[in-house]
């Protein structure tokens, strides 16, 4: 498994598994449990999810997924906007504690920014840290001048990512966030990395894919994961599309496939507002 570098100089591996729409139905609930396990087997053992997906129910099935092997994983989850006050990020985390089984997550983020005070939200991190509750922080779509604000409070310096929204169809970020992170040594963690399927059906891609020798999926992980500090989450409840994400791991793109795929999807050349779902 190609790996990332934290800024802390911990590493963690490039392709994960997301939890988004987990946990919401109760008929789903074996299924589920049993795909993060499959992704975990495969190695897909760093594992985002958040207290909003599934009301709490996502983290569950996580907690299901990982008894026995949580210290093989490495956990993200996240907090909302409106529960990011210093205690409640404590308070907040501990129920996320609880529903996953475990003593402490690996990485805790702040959703979006919303109308948190990043001030409080760090400072209720810092606490975790202390506590031993959670061993790296984080943000979730905040843009440069969100950043920008960051840097000027406590701890603020210290997140170990920004969790965007980036995939070939949606290159936005890497007009002005990706460069500003990557300047400071921060990793960015991809979400709906696929585009939630969509992209997936994309004719350029599909024809990209099918000439290369890979899947359509297999094609957008890896050039995700071709950045080097990029990790990437795709989300799968399905065994086999979950071995066929984890293989794009292991597809090293030349440069002329980069040059292809860059020329079928472009990066926008000018910096427009941050897309969030
Ligand atoms: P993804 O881009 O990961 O796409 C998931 C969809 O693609 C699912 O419908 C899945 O269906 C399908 N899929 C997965 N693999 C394949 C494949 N190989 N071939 C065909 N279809 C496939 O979307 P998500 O929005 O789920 O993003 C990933 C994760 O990122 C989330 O689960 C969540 O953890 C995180 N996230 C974070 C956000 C934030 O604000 N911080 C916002 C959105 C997501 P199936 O399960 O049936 O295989």
């Amino acid at each position: 498994m190609k790996t990332v570098r934290l800024p802390d100089g911990e590493t963690v591996p490039a392709l994960g598994q997301g939890t988004w729409h987990m946990g919401e139905r109760g008929r789903e609930r074996k299924r589920e449990v049993e795909a993060v396990r499959r992704g975990i087997d495969l190695g897909l053992t760093l594992i985002d999810t958040a207290e909003m997906y599934g009301d709490g129910g996502a983290e569950r099935i996580v907690g299901e997924a990982i008894a026995g092997q949580r210290d093989e994983c490495f956990l993200v989850s996240k907090v909302y906007p409106f529960n990011a006050s210093r205690k409640g990020v404590v308070r907040h985390c501990e129920q996320s504690l609880e529903r996953l089984g475990t003593d402490r997550l690996d990485l805790y983020l702040l959703h979006w920014r919303g109308d948190a005070s990043l001030a409080d939200a760090m400072a209720g991190f810092g606490d975790l840290v202390e506590a031993g509750k959670i061993r790296h922080y984080g943000v979730s779509n905040l843009d440069v001048a969100d950043l920008e604000d960051l840097w000027q409070v406590p701890g603020g310096a210290g997140i170990a990512t920004n969790q965007l929204l980036y995939h070939l169809g949606e290159r936005g970020i890497e007009v002005e966030i990706l460069p500003w992170l990557a300047a400071r040594g921060v990793p960015v963690m991809a979400y709906s990395p696929l585009g939630q399927g969509r992209l997936l059906r994309e004719p350029g891609l599909r024809d990209f894919a099918e000439r290369h020798g890979m899947s359509p999926a297999q094609a957008a992980l890896a050039r995700l994961v071709a950045h080097g500090d990029v990790i990437a989450i795709p989300k799968s409840s399905d065994p086999e599309r979950l071995a066929e994400n984890r293989a794009a791991a292991e597809i090293e793109l030349t440069e002329a496939q980069i040059a292809e795929l860059d020329t079928l999807f472009p990066a926008p050349t000018s910096a427009s507002p941050l897309r969030m779902l």
